[in-house]
């Protein structure tokens, strides 16, 4: 159903300097320096300007220049400017199958466009659009081919409402593809992205994985789950026969999701093994043996099943319109329509409809007011992760009086990984480090119902630390646990500690909530701290005078 528009066509061209190259905040949180505010950039770019606007059906204003964050040895990266064509072809030799007929190259090339301006403010918590590696769409050498399907191409998207779609891919379905949902709790299933059976891959790759019982837990206690593995069962499936659940013996939490198990794995022993959740599971001799077949989460796209279909004469267009059904694909923009303008938001530009935004105000917005940073296959949560910190924010900011800030969140991908980077224990679920909140892993958070609570905590943190910065540290987590307590829906019982707390030992000392030596001693420590705060609040004090 194609609308008919006649709108302006504008096409902003940037001319970046190559490789600007300041260092930025490596994802595995290892140390990094700063040397420019990436924000900074969005009102100083002098590379924009204003020269005509063309009057063409169809209006879309297209990225032309894409900062791309290149992994460096030691796993910082840096960020380099590079033209969108030239992007899209380096990607499609990392994403294609080995010589894709150019019906596939050209196919996926308007896939990894699309996929490219439909999340450029994936890294704005980083200072850059889109990073290399397979968190975001991987970077090769590019070839002849890849660059023939790439200008081929140019310019064309694949279009909801007139914006770039959410569009996803992978190597393969393994038969079915998948329903975003399925595999990303709490995401949208648009119309264009549904699960239905796929002929043209046929379940290709069958694979097997054999992974040691003690392996396997050590990738389950990377991602966040204590306690010594007994037993891991598959609990349930999903409408497309995927594992939906695994029940863990001995674990805290004792289940996981097909998925977030996939992602353990895939962190800790490499992604080789577990290549899809549509697998069985066998214990002998102390060995896990998965036997699936597919490749990926297998939303959308499936790359391998594309090539097929080009192989037996299909063309992209088709292609497209199988695995993305009632999607609009736009025309190409061809080199003479380009033309540079300033760009309204100071310098980020993307693609919108000109003339009606409200059309898609996701793509819209100027400035987004909270950043998430999410690893590898959490990316598709990240709607859901965006809007609920957002409600969460304003809610608190209200209850506290105090201006709603910009909120940046890192979720990172194992508990190792943000204990390197905050300096806290795996046990503390969420710090404050430079006014950046950051996480255990998603799926830990979620399976231990923390999810929520946690973002609400360190958002209090971020708010009230600053008027609190001189008392005693009780006075913040007790702040903290207050307000992030509340109840969340009116009329919710209020959350209780899990215990009594131990009131004769009074407010808990600055050691206790900072240098907590286990479990136990913080969560006795929070409880007190809480305690005392509410005692002070009840007796009718503001929250910013109890000391
Ligand atoms: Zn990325
Ligand atoms: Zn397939």
């Amino acid at each position: 159903m194609t609308r008919p528009r006649f709108q302006v066509l504008t096409v902003a061209i940037a001319f970046g300097v190559q490789g600007a190259g300041f260092k930025v905040r490596s994802l595995q949180g290892a140390a990094f320096s700063r040397t420019q505010n990436p924000n900074e950039r969005r009102t100083m770019n002098p590379a924009l300007r204003t020269q005509q606007v063309l009057q063409v059906p169809q209006v879309l204003q297209v990225l032309q220049v894409l900062r791309v964050g290149v992994l460096r040895p030691g796993g910082a990266y840096a960020a380099a400017n590079v033209p969108m064509e030239t992007y899209v072809a380096r990607v499609l030799a990392g994403e294609a199958v080995r010589d894709s007929r150019p019906a596939a190259l050209e196919a996926l090339a308007i896939t990894i466009r699309t996929f490219a301006l439909a999340n450029r403010e994936r890294h704005r918590a980083d200072g850059f659009d889109l990073c290399d590696q397979t968190h975001c769409q991987v970077v090769r050498t590019a070839t002849a081919a890849t660059e023939r399907a790439a200008a081929a191409t140019a310019g064309r998207l694949l279009l909801r409402d007139g914006a770039p779609a959410s569009v996803y891919y992978s190597a393969s379905c393994g038969g079915r593809t998948q329903l975003p949902s399925e595999v990303w709790p709490g995401a949208d299933d648009p119309p264009y992205l549904p699960s239905k059976d796929d002929d043209a891959c046929r379940g290709a790759p069958a694979w097997t994985a054999e992974l040691h019982e003690a392996d396997l837990q050590r990738a389950l206690r990377a991602s966040g789950f204590r306690g010594e593995l007994l037993g891991v069962t598959i609990a349930s499936r999903n409408a497309s026969g995927r594992v939906a659940r695994l029940k863990l013996d001995g674990l805290r939490p004792e289940h996981v999701s097909g998925q977030d198990l996939r992602v353990a794995v895939g962190r800790t022993l490499g992604w080789q093994h577990v290549k899809s959740t549509a697998f069985d599971l066998r214990k002998k001799n102390g060995s896990y043996r998965f036997s699936g077949h597919g490749s990926g989460h297998g939303v959308g796209m499936c790359v391998i099943g594309s090539a097929r279909l080009a192989e037996r004469g299909t063309n992209a267009e088709d292609i497209l319109a199988r695995y993305f059904p009632g999607l609009e694909i736009s025309p190409g923009a061809s080199a003479r329509v380009f033309a540079t303008r300033e760009d309204q938001t100071g310098g980020r530009i993307g693609v919108r409809p000109q003339s009606d935004r409200s059309l898609s105000p996701g793509t819209a917005s100027p400035v987004p007011d909270v950043l998430v940073s999410l690893p590898d296959d959490d990316e598709g949560e990240r709607d859901a992760i965006v809007k609920q910190t957002l409600k969460a924010r304003d809610d608190l900011a209200r209850t506290l009086g105090v201006p709603a800030p910009r909120v940046t969140v890192r979720f990172h991908p194992t508990t190792d990984d943000y204990e390197r980077a905050t300096g806290q224990a795996w046990f503390t679920s969420g710090a404050l480090v430079n006014n950046e909140l950051h996480l255990l892993p998603l799926a830990v958070l979620r399976d231990r119902g923390m999810l929520e609570r946690t973002v609400r905590r360190e958002l209090v943190h971020l708010m009230a630390d600053a008027a609190l910065g001189t008392r005693p540290a009780w006075v913040r987590e007790g702040a903290a646990i207050h307000f992030a307590g509340e109840p969340i829906i009116p009329g919710e019982p209020k959350q209780r500690p899990a215990f009594k707390p131990d009131l004769r030992g009074s407010c808990p000392d600055d050691n206790e909530l900072l240098h907590p030596v286990s479990l136990g001693a913080l969560s006795n420590a929070y409880a007190r701290a809480r305690a005392c705060f509410a005692k002070q609040i009840q007796a009718g004090k503001n929250w910013k005078d109890v000391r």
